[in-house]
């Protein structure tokens, strides 16, 4: 480490904007390093925040180390060596010292250490202790190095910061980057507003960056990390939060009033009696529609809760007043499942397969017609895609049922007002925006079978108004979860599923093909298909599916199992959304272990769906010190809670894996962490709507506004549209 001779003696004011090599000719060689971290400016200096803290009055004296203790020590390198075993082995072994005794650091068959330490170095080392030719010894440690070969330390106080170092760039020499940007940057502008800062007792910014990276105390520091993940939180719920009142504000949509009783004499016919939980939401979605401002709800409710029925009668409440719906589903079994629920829910009340000639819709649902559908997919082609696009263009189709080939540039509506999304963390938010835009400002419904945890609606899905589901349709039996390791419950596993099918029951196979765009994965899905074919069922009926095959071809096996026509389906996981087959009790699913906690819940959600007793069956094939995946099978056998396996997955494996949070768009967090600062999303969200209620445009808080935008700058559109 060079000392610093070449640093400028004058302290020349910063901009946080300024480069880091702004900071002197000897930050220059840092400049690649820190890039790499992502560290470009000042400013990314100051909030390229310390990964932990080392306290330096919990360090041990190392003349008080005990042998078989866990220990961290502060202390100066004295000696570097390099020995080699008879097979020529490096052994490294690096002797610290603090005023009250030594240390030997090896490590065996590595030699990079010698390369990384050099004499003098202040380091702290944790590690446990052994004794070696009866010195302290600890092998393999962690070390982190605080400080160069003796010149220039920076002073850090009691509490030591470590900052997330990399290739090229220590924590140390981190840690008097940042200490020369802080000395540099005379004051960094607050952008939280004053009472905002004084009702929650936050300190201001300035101090809060100074205190997160160089705290005198705990308290300190606990405060500066709970402004600085307030700003965060703030600033997002400020974005949604403006959104939200755009949303509201607006008044051009269409204020529907049903002129037939079709949603009425739909909810008679239905073959069941709908839940409490979907008559509310369809009390919610109806006085949404029958108001002039867009409605934007989002309806979540677990697999099997019964969001279709819901979806159409809002569906039947736009046709019914004389215009067009839209449901999208992210994938061509779901649309095509939804087709089929639509073809039987709405068949028994006169609704029909799209007409040849096109008069108004109007007219013949007054005269007591049904409504007209079709289905839109890239499997439709020809002449009846040429009819499809006409009859909506043209009015004649009241319902359109397809895939992301709705938002085709060749669609047109005449008049649509109703736009479906179903399982929409699966679209972008370009998708949905497209699939709005084929509107004059129609009315949105989100459905979604995931289960977020409530912190996360508040944010992620934090401008829209929610339904909850939360309820199953009576008759339902929870579903049953094994977890099997051994041959032998493979095999009782296996005889289930005769069992079953002996009782005129039906299985699903699931094989982790998890990337159906993967040759490889389908491949391999397709062998253990062929092998349970040939060697483990060759008794019963198989189907097979999976990603790639064609549309048509899809369907019609689908319609086999449906039909009773296979005993057991084998599929990638193309069955995970939407396919419904009450008939079916048992899954098996291999390789459970590779499945995230979101997609296994929605897997089983597709059994358990009929008065019969159901059963699924995770086959865990993870080493066994795989603890993540332990947990995940573990939650998955101890309930079928959509809500409590969302909250264990979000603190599993924090909040980026329910959503692609990336597609959402929004400002990611640094600090803050969903699933466990709920007081503080809470707080930050009072306060956000608070301001917004008060300034709706910001216009008396222009930087403010600024700041907002800055953050939001990758889903600027996401904030100005609705
Ligand atoms: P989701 O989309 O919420 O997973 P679906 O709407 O696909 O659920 O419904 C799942 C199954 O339950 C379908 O077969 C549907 O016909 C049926 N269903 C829906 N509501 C009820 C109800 N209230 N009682 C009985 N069965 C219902
Ligand atoms: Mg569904």
């Amino acid at each position: 480490m060079p000392p610093d001779a070449s640093r400028p003696r004058v302290s020349g004011a910063l901009v946080p904007s300024a480069s880091v090599e702004a900071l002197g000719g000897w930050a220059r060689r840092y400049v690649k390093p820190l890039a790499s971290l992502g560290v470009e400016t000042v400013a990314d200096l100051l909030h390229h925040y310390p990964r932990r803290y080392i306290d330096r009055s919990k360090v041990t004296k190392m003349g008080d180390l005990r042998i078989g203790q866990e220990a961290t020590v502060i202390g100066t390198v004295r000696r570097i060596r390099t020995q080699y075993t008879r097979r020529r082995q490096p052994i490294v072994t690096v002797t610290v010292f603090d005023g009250t005794g030594y240390l030997d650091l090896s490590w065996f068959n590595q030699s990079w250490p010698a390369r990384r330490h050099r004499e003098g170095q202040e380091v702290a080392v944790s590690g446990k202790v052994s004794a070696f030719r009866g010195r302290p010894r600890v092998q393999n440690p962690a070390v982190e190095i605080l400080g160069g070969a003796g010149a220039d330390q920076v002073h850090t106080g009691r509490i030591v910061p470590v900052h997330p170092a990399g290739e090229g760039v220590s924590t140390g020499v981190i840690r008097r980057l940042v200490h020369e940007a802080l000395r540099r940057v005379p004051l960094l502008a607050d952008p939280i507003p004053e009472d905002v800062r004084h009702r929650r007792d936050l300190p201001p910014l300035h101090q809060a960056v100074r205190d997160v990276h160089f705290p005198e105390t705990d308290e300190d520091q606990v405060r500066a990390l709970e402004r600085l993940k307030f700003d965060e939180l703030f600033f997002l719920e400020l974005g949604v939060a403006f959104r939200k009142h755009r949303v509201e504000a607006e008044t051009d949509g269409v204020a529907h009033v049903p002129a037939t009783d079709l949603v009425p004499r739909f909810i008679d016919a239905l073959p069941f009696e709908p839940t409490r939980a979907q008559r509310r939401a369809m009390d919610e979605v109806a006085a949404d529609m029958a108001r002039a401002r867009p409605m934007n709800r989002l309806l979540q409710g677990d697999v099997g809760s019964g969001k279709t029925v819901v979806a159409l009668s809002a569906c039947l409440i736009a046709a019914g007043s004389g215009h067009q719906a839209a449901i999208m589903a992210p994938t061509e079994v779901l649309a095509g499942q939804h087709f089929r629920t639509v073809e039987s829910l709405l068949g028994p009340i006169g609704g029909r397969r799209l007409r040849p000639t096109n008069d108004g819709p109007q007219a013949s649902l007054l005269e007591g017609d049904g409504p007209h559908y079709a289905l839109l997919t890239s499997a439709v082609t020809g002449k009846e895609r040429e009819r499809v696009l006409e009859g909506a263009a043209s009015g004649g189709l009241d319902l359109l049922v397809g895939t992301h080939a709705l938002v085709q540039e060749a669609v047109e509506f005449a008049d649509l007002s109703l736009v479906v999304v179903d399982e929409q963390h699966r679209f972008g938010l370009h998708q949905r925006i497209a699939l709005k835009e084929k509107g004059a400002s129609p009315d949105v419904l989100i459905m979604t079978a995931t289960p977020i945890p409530r912190t996360l609606a508040l944010t992620y899905y934090g401008d829209l108004d929610v339904s909850v589901l939360d309820e199953l349709p009576a008759g339902r039996r929870p579903v049953r979860t094994r977890v099997v390791r051994t041959a032998a419950d493979r095999r009782k596993a296996y005889d289930l599923v005769r069992e079953q099918v002996r009782q005129g029951r039906q299985a699903f196979v699931v094989c982790a093909a998890i990337d159906e765009e993967n040759r490889l994965e389908v491949r391999a899905a397709e062998k253990e298909a062929e092998r349970l074919r040939t060697e483990v069922f060759p008794d019963l009926r198989i189907a097979l599916l999976h990603g790639r095959m064609r549309p048509k071809e899809k369907e019609a096996r689908m319609e086999a199992v449906r039909a009773g026509q296979a005993d057991v389906l084998i599929s990638t996981t193309v069955i995970e959304v939407g396919v419904d087959v009450p008939n079916a009790t048992v899954m098996l699913v291999e390789n459970a272990e590779r499945f995230g906690l979101a997609q296994l819940h929605q897997l089983r959600g597709r059994i358990g769906r009929s008065e019969h007793e159901s059963t699924c069956v995770l086959f865990d094939e993870s080493a066994p010190e795989n603890e993540d995946a332990r947990q995940r099978l573990g939650a998955m056998a101890r309930t079928t809670d959509g809500f409590e396996l969302a909250d264990e997955d979000l603190r599993l494996r924090g909040e980026g894996t329910l959503f692609d949070i990336r597609q959402s768009g929004l400002p990611d967090l640094r600090l803050a962490r969903l699933a466990e600062d709920t007081d503080l999303v809470r707080r930050a969200r009072e306060d956000a709507f608070a301001l917004i209620a008060s300034d709706p445009e910001l216009a008396g808080h222009s930087e403010l506004r600024a700041e907002m935008e800055r953050r939001f700058a990758d889903s600027i559109d996401w904030l100005f549209h609705s």
